[in-house]
């Protein structure tokens, strides 16, 4: 009995990778046509400036709308778009989209919102001569507006292209955050070594901030370290009161999260942010 239940146990488990090497083959046929026809569109989640209370950046987020599986996570889209290849197209677009966006809410209301694009390492890495490209989009937008989120591992790379790629953005008034900071290697070293303006704590550590005082503790040596070394502080996941309190007690500049709105769609955001702070015009 023992020896069937074991082949039947191999046999179901073939069967489930033979399913999901298939759900993953009809993802990248669609995530490729999704790229053909431009199938995403971007979400915007506010950054909120703790000394004043006021949303002075926004966090762009990729969403794919699938016909049938309806939306489809980037956290299951972004790594086939990484392994085939697509990150290119898709990255750039993304790019593209969230310059036009900071250019247009400056033009048309008046107001500055710096937006943050991820940039996965896989594009930062071998993104080739589509890197000049991003330096010539960057001039629709004079003075700044764009930060790109990158993360930890990518700093571990001892390539010397990834620092000088870092300072031809900081010429082109590129910002640079660490993403999700606290979860990869968190090497000190790097963080003088190179040039980087916010550290973006991740949702780990906020999320039990106001139970768990060890998380606090965290925190609090994170935020004071990095101001020490010239750097802002972005948390992230903020999703209640008290740990917007909180953070704002132990210095955090920023922070973002659910507590004070989720991403959403362009339109959405100026509505519910951008008019108010729109200069009268009578
Ligand atoms: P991330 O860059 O760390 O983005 C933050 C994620 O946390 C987003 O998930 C956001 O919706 C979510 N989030 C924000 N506030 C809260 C909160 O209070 N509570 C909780 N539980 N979650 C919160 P999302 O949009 O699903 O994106 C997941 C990840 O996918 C991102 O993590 C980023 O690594 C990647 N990603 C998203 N858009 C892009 C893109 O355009 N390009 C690339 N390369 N990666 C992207
Ligand atoms: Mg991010
Ligand atoms: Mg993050
Ligand atoms: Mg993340």
């Amino acid at each position: 009995a023992a020896k069937n239940q074991g082949r039947n146990r191999y046999h179901y488990f073939t069967e489930s990778m033979q399913q999901q090497a298939h759900y993953r083959m009809r993802l990248i046929q669609d995530l490729r046509q999704a790229v053909e026809s431009s199938a995403f569109e971007l979400n915007y989640q506010p950054i909120v400036e703790l000394s004043s209370g006021k949303i002075t950046k926004a966090e762009a987020l990729i969403r794919w709308y699938h016909p049938q599986r309806g939306q489809v996570p980037p956290a299951q889209f972004i790594p086939i778009a990484e392994d085939t290849g697509l990150i290119f197209p898709i990255g750039n677009w993304v790019f593209q989209q969230a310059v036009k966006q900071s250019a247009d809410w400056r033009e048309r209301l008046g107001v500055e919102i710096q937006i943050s694009v991820n940039k996965s390492p896989v594009q930062f890495r071998d993104e080739g001569v589509r890197f000049q490209e991003w330096l010539q989009t960057l001039q629709q937008l004079p003075g700044g507006g764009i930060c790109i989120e990158i993360t930890e591992g990518l700093l571990l790379d001892t390539n010397i292209a990834v620092s000088e790629k870092l300072l031809s953005y900081r010429d082109a008034g590129v910002q640079v955050s660490l993403d999700d900071f606290g979860t990869g290697y968190s090497s000190l070293a790097y963080l003088k070594k190179f040039d980087i303006d916010y550290l973006k704590i991740d949702q780990s550590f906020t999320k039990n901030i106001d139970v768990d005082a060890s998380n606090q503790t965290l925190c609090e040596a994170i935020i004071v370290m990095a101001h020490k070394l010239g750097m802002k502080v972005i948390a992230e996941g903020v999703e209640t009161q008290q740990q917007a309190e909180i953070l704002k007690r132990i210095h955090c500049d920023y922070a973002q999260g659910y507590f004070y709105s989720r991403p959403v769609s362009s339109s959405e955001f100026e509505q519910r942010f951008l008019d108010a702070k729109r200069p009268s015009t009578d």
